[in-house]
């Protein structure tokens, strides 16, 4: 309520968090948690709340706005003030060497960018970013006009986050997303949560687990923190059922070390082969490599596996034994997993263990990979994909009816080498704020600087509106809770949740300005004033996004009968081979046990591993404010989490202020001034929030195959100024 009330006063508060993730209201712009069959009359949690206030705030960062405040001094705001400056309000253009924004209009701006693109010596030479808060409807055009000027240059934010979940399971299953339904957490034996932090990155996820709790699983929580939303849970909701009990949800907190996974994962394996719990009949007919899997766990040693998950026998064999005796078993993770340099085939260690008991495509069982942003899922599977499989391309080419380029385009990683190699003239961004999301923030500001024009299509100001090419604009667009208003009427756009599920969302606020636009129409101007209308009439197409979605049906598989089946009041479920059939588009037709080594996780002695991490007051790079109350930390966020004994062992006491210094392949990066604090982590581990420590995560730095930057996996060393600051003086 301080959220919807500071922001939108009680009146917009009550009628906007009426609406939020209703059936015909609009979805929620946080995370991808799915929405339940049955809505309570309050269907969003506090970080819901936070992010449809942001959208609702009267604020406006208008002309006058960015006369009064230039680059530079804006620059020295902290990431939260700057989201609290309001919402974008009318076109802005920042010219070459200018130091001030200065109001454009629409059609100047969309010129100005088609003229640069068509202006290019190569296709290659664009770069078009998009982070998950895009609709499928805006995602698919994007990704048409794209390809239409001959690129395949779509990097995402998918490509920083679940891109090692999509390549561990597609090679293993033959899809890249989850398997499971809401429903299969009531019908579940047990829950593990490896990874993952729903009480501040999916918070309704919690609802989930209590009542798959109150159903009789049991839910285990594989992380090197404490996390509190996995600990204990009320409903708020409850309160008003005057029932003031709690639930502890995880029945096992296992505080692996970072990069410990793998060995504990083994460990578990090792045990459920011991007590012969497997589904023979799936396993004999259904997958391959389980023997090389056998004689890889028989050749893993208990010691390494100690040593390396920092966690005592004792615990993997209850663990373990629990899962023996699980009848059915889902897996839940998410960045804990998938920003380790064996990202892929961590994943593919959880594979393995479900698939020993045939934990998939069954009720109660399968794999959960939880999506931290509303759409992410749906952009990737309607295009937003720089490495397209040939079939998937040829789908678009039949329903677009023009040639696809087949040349694979830059991830994230790759965009930002190549801006800083001079290979990118214009960096266009749908979404997101890409400076403070991208690993390596030096290197990454000089690369966006190098670009002659950077364009960024946003709701709120943040740091990639400052942070520019050396040409920058600025294309304000309506947000999820707002009015869509087109030639044929009010619009609603569609999104995909974590599960698969393809449901509708319409605004109902009126916008916050009358000089923005939706992010579809601002890209059938685009495409329309970049390569015409010989393909596509754009414009037509967005007067009425039923005729987009007809496009859609006829270029995507599964979105059959789309405009009719989305209408209907919970959407519709993509197919899912693995869920529905128990089958496996795989080369083979089979589910695939893998076979990893343990990876090598010892550092030199004075050394620690850091991860980055959320606190609760921010949802990816927006900061909402400074108080991570679910560990107790407020009023600062430059502050290093590490073990007491690590701190007494060096002389420190709470608040020394230190120096953290990373180091990669003989490279060293150096972030000054945190406040080290004592917290329950494993020793030798550290973690910090993001994006502040992101300047640490070397660019190259990533998870094989994937290419996913290794954000909790920072090798570092940590030096000490000798001096505590008291909590007046911090
Ligand atoms: S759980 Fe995620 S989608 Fe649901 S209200 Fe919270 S932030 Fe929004």
């Amino acid at each position: 309520m301080v959220h919807g009330l500071t922001k939108m006063g009680p009146t917009k508060t009550i009628k906007t968090l009426l609406m939020v993730n209703q059936k015909d209201g609009f979805d929620c712009p946080g995370c991808a948690w799915p929405d339940p069959e049955h809505r309570t009359t309050f269907e969003f949690c506090e970080n819901g709340a936070k992010a449809v206030a942001d959208e609702a705030m009267p604020a406006r960062v208008n002309a006058a706005f960015f006369e009064q405040h230039s680059i530079s001094e804006l620059s020295a705001w902290p990431d939260y003030k700057l989201n609290r400056a309001g919402r974008l309000a009318e076109p802005m253009h920042l010219a070459e060497g200018s130091n001030h924004y200065s109001p454009i209009s629409w059609s100047d701006a969309i010129t100005l960018v088609s003229d640069r693109l068509n202006g290019m010596s190569s296709p290659d030479r664009g770069v078009f970013y998009t982070s998950g808060r895009t609709s499928n409807e805006a995602a698919f055009l994007y990704q048409a006009f794209v390809r239409s000027t001959g690129t395949n240059n779509l990097p995402d934010c998918s490509n920083m986050c679940h891109e090692s979940s999509g390549k561990g399971l597609g090679q293993t299953i033959g899809i890249g997303k989850g398997t499971v339904t809401l429903e299969d957490f009531n019908r579940s034996d047990v829950i593990v949560v490896i990874g993952q932090n729903p009480g501040t990155n999916h918070p309704r996820m919690l609802t989930a687990l209590r009542d798959a709790k109150h159903n009789g699983a049991s839910i285990i929580h594989v992380n090197p923190l404490p996390e509190a939303g996995l600990m204990a849970f009320k409903h708020p909701q409850d309160y008003m059922k005057a029932n003031f009990r709690s639930t502890s949800l995880a029945d096992l907190h296992l505080p692996v070390r970072i990069g410990g996974d793998a060995a504990l994962l083994k460990g578990l394996m090792k045990v459920v082969l011991r007590n012969g719990r497997l589904d023979r009949s799936f396993i004999d007919e259904q997958t391959t490599g389980f023997d090389q899997l056998k004689g890889n766990l028989a050749q893993t040693d208990w010691d390494d596996i100690i040593r390396d998950s920092g966690l005592e026998r004792e615990h993997i064999e209850r663990a373990g034994n629990m899962l023996a005796n699980s009848t059915a078993t889902i897996a839940c993770w998410a960045m804990g997993l998938t920003q380790h340099r064996n990202g892929v085939a961590v994943i593919q260690e959880v594979v393995n263990l479900l698939l020993m008991g045939g934990h998939v495509g069954r009720p109660g069982a399968g794999f959960c990979p939880v999506r931290g942003h509303s759409n992410v899922q749906g952009d990737r599977t309607v295009g937003i994909w720089e490495a397209p499989t040939d079939a998937f391309l040829d789908g678009l080419e039949l329903g677009l009816g023009f040639p696809m380029p087949r040349h694979h385009g830059h991830d994230v990683v790759r965009s930002i080498q190549a801006m800083k190699d001079g290979l990118v003239d214009v960096f266009f961004c749908m979404g997101g704020n890409f400076i403070s999301a991208a690993p390596d923030t030096t290197t990454t500001a000089d690369a966006m600087r190098n670009v002659p024009l950077t364009v960024q299509v946003s709701t709120k100001l943040n740091r990639s509106h400052l942070v520019t090419g050396k040409e920058a604009l600025i294309l304000p667009c309506l947000g999820r809770t707002e009015v869509d208003s087109q030639p044929s009427g009010h619009q609603f756009v569609t999104v995909e949740n974590s599960m698969g599920v393809v449901h509708r969302s319409e605004g109902k606020l009126k916008p916050a300005s009358k000089d923005i636009r939706s992010e579809p129409w601002i890209v059938a101007e685009l495409a329309h004033s970049t390569v015409g209308d010989q393909h596509l009439q754009w414009r037509h197409l967005v007067e009425d996004y039923d005729r987009v979605r007809d496009l859609m049906e006829g270029s995507l598989s599964g979105f059959d009968d789309y405009n009719s089946r989305v209408r209907q009041p919970n959407g519709f479920s993509l197919p899912n081979l693995p869920r529905d059939e128990r089958r496996f588009a795989t080369s083979d037709n089979k589910a695939h046990f893998t076979s990893h080594p343990l990876p090598d996780i010892d550092v030199e002695e004075d050394q620690f591993v850091l991860m980055t991490l959320r606190s609760h007051d921010q949802y990816n790079t927006t900061i909402y404010g400074l108080h991570d109350r679910y560990r107790g930390i407020h009023g600062n966020r430059r502050v290093l989490m590490m073990n007491a004994d690590d701190m007494v062992e060096r002389g420190w006491k709470s608040r020394t202020k230190v120096d953290i210094t990373s180091h990669f392949e003989g490279e060293q990066r150096t972030a000054r001034d945190w406040l080290v604090v004592p917290y329950e982590i494993p020793r030798g581990n550290l973690a910090a929030y993001f994006p502040e420590a992101n300047s640490l995560v070397p660019l190259n730095s990533t998870a094989d195959q994937s290419n996913t930057p290794t954000s909790k996996w920072i090798v570092v060393t940590v030096n000490g100024h000798g001096e505590s600051l008291t909590e007046e003086e911090e």
